[in-house]
């Protein structure tokens, strides 16, 4: 019985992770996505149980009611603008789980060699993205200096200490008992993974945490292979292979190469290049602001980074209600890496409750803005900057952007003209159709909105 079951359960959790990463794909069926997922794990779990006979059921208890106790308070306690970091410290869990795995199989009894090739992946992928995963949560959570630190030979070390470990791994492949040599490459695997994360800035740490994933996806494959359990092999490889893919679509929205991403030190710019040429700008209140929205036919609202910031989302929901009342019709546009984090629009508009049907991708909005009204561009600021189309030698030079300068009247709220994550001016905000609207975005959006019902009013 157990010899059917066994496998009929492991099929049934790798169908629902296959199912968890199709639905998480779209808003609209990323609840289902999470269920799936859910009962998926759920399975594993039993199934795993099933499978060996448990000789003592306190450890797993332990663990299990340890594990509840971090788990649940994350969950519920970090805020969504923190959710980067929270992604973060799970992978480093996660990733010393199979690390600490790897060990007890490498000390219980010493592998033959084909099973240390196994091993000494998980191990070096596990302690790796253990540490660099704690290292890129210090950053998010600004405990530790966010900017990349670097210095001159910087990338030989980094490549000295990974060949070290490289070194050691096959040393033990081809001597698994040297067990002399074991505490030497963990460590070497742990240090290497602090030095990857010191060169990268805060702002990067999004695109470096889907690149953990991967690795830690890996790890777990590795451990399936140690251990022959087909379902890790799935399950890490599912996840290896996601987080890699999810890492490339970022780099691409982003127009930036891995190598550039991992070694280019690229939040250093915010601080070297933030200065603003003085050019004159138009800017309008909110009263001016109210009366454009109000009279267009079609608005396209482009939210950014400092929407997520002052947490205006809910403010903009009550605008586009407001505006769609009157029979403007109100969209908001999505650029793929808007804010610091994939999806960051995505999932507070849905907090807000704005209708995923008025949430449109970048490629398919686009060609809608010489049509447009209004383009509404609130706390963003790179996915709108046309230097990135028109300027080869941009840092941004090739990102693909939203085209929100081809509106007739483009309306920019934002604090200041201070620049955003790439550090450079903004073309956008001198154009002859652009009105900037200088406020806190969730405090600017209220007036326009106060206007809008104090004009109804009058009406
Ligand atoms: P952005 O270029 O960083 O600009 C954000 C703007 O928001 C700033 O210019 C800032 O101007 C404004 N702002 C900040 N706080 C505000 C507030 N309280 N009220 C109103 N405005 C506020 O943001 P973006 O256009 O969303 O672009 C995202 C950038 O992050 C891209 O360069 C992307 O490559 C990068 N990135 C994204 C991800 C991801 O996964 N999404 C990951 C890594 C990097 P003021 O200071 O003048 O207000």
């Amino acid at each position: 019985m157990r010899e059917l079951l066994l496998p009929l359960l492991y099929l049934l959790a790798a169908a629902g992770f296959i199912l968890a990463l199709k639905w998480m794909s779209s808003p609209a069926t990323a609840r289902r996505g999470v269920f799936a997922g859910e009962i998926g794990m759920l399975l594993a779990v039993v199934g795993t149980l099933l499978r060996f006979e448990v000789v003592e059921y306190q450890w797993i208890l332990i663990a299990f009611f340890l594990g509840s106790a971090i788990g649940v308070p994350l969950a519920y306690l970090m805020p969504m603008t923190a959710v980067p970091q929270r992604t973060a410290i799970s992978h480093a869990f996660g990733a010393l789980a199979s690390a600490l795995i790897g060990t007890a199989e490498y000390y219980r009894h010493t592998p033959d060699q084909i099973t240390m090739v196994a091993l000494a992946l998980e191990i070096l992928l596990g302690f790796l993205t253990f540490t660099a995963s704690l290292m890129a949560f210090g950053k998010l959570q600004e405990i530790l200096p966010t900017r990349p630190i670097t210095y001159k030979g910087q990338n030989i070390v980094n490549l000295f200490v990974f060949a070290l470990a490289f070194v050691s791994a096959i040393a033990l492949i081809v001597s698994p008992e040297h067990t002399w040599l074991f505490p030497i490459f963990a460590g070497l695997s742990l240090l290497f993974g602090i030095l990857l994360i010191v060169p990268i800035g805060g702002a990067d740490m999004p695109t470096v945490i889907a690149l953990l994933n991967s690795y830690a996806g890996l790890s777990a494959c590795a451990m399936g292979f140690a251990l022959n359990n087909k379902l890790l092999i799935v399950a890490g490889a599912l996840d290896g292979s996601s987080g890699f893919i999810l890492a490339v679509i970022m780099c691409k929205a982003m127009n930036r190469s891995f190598s550039n991403v991992l070694f280019g030190a690229f939040g250093q710019l915010q601080t070297t290049t933030a200065k603003a040429t003085e050019r004159p700008v138009r800017s309008a209140v909110a009263e001016e602001a109210a009366y454009l929205l109000e009279s267009a036919r079609s608005v396209i609202i482009i939210p950014g980074y400092g929407m997520a910031v002052a947490q205006a989302q809910h403010k903009l929901r009550e605008l586009a209600d407001a505006l769609a009342k009157r029979g403007v019709d109100v969209r908001f546009a999505i650029h793929p890496v808007a804010g610091r984090m994939p999806g960051h629009m995505n999932v507070l508009l849905a907090e807000a409750d704005v209708p995923y049907d008025k949430l449109v991708e970048m490629e398919e909005i686009n060609p809608d803005f010489p049509m447009t009204d209004v383009a509404l561009v609130i706390g963003a600021n790179d996915v709108v900057n046309p230097a990135a189309k028109n300027d080869s030698t941009s840092p941004i030079a090739g990102m693909p952007i939203l085209h929100a300068y081809r509106a007739r009247t483009v309306m920019v709220i934002k604090r200041s003209m201070n620049p955003g994550f790439a550090g450079i001016d903004n073309d956008l905000y001198y154009m002859e159709n652009t009105l900037m609207l200088f406020g806190d975005a969730k405090a600017f959006v209220g007036d326009i909105i106060k206007e809008l019902s104090s004009a109804a009013r009058v009406a």
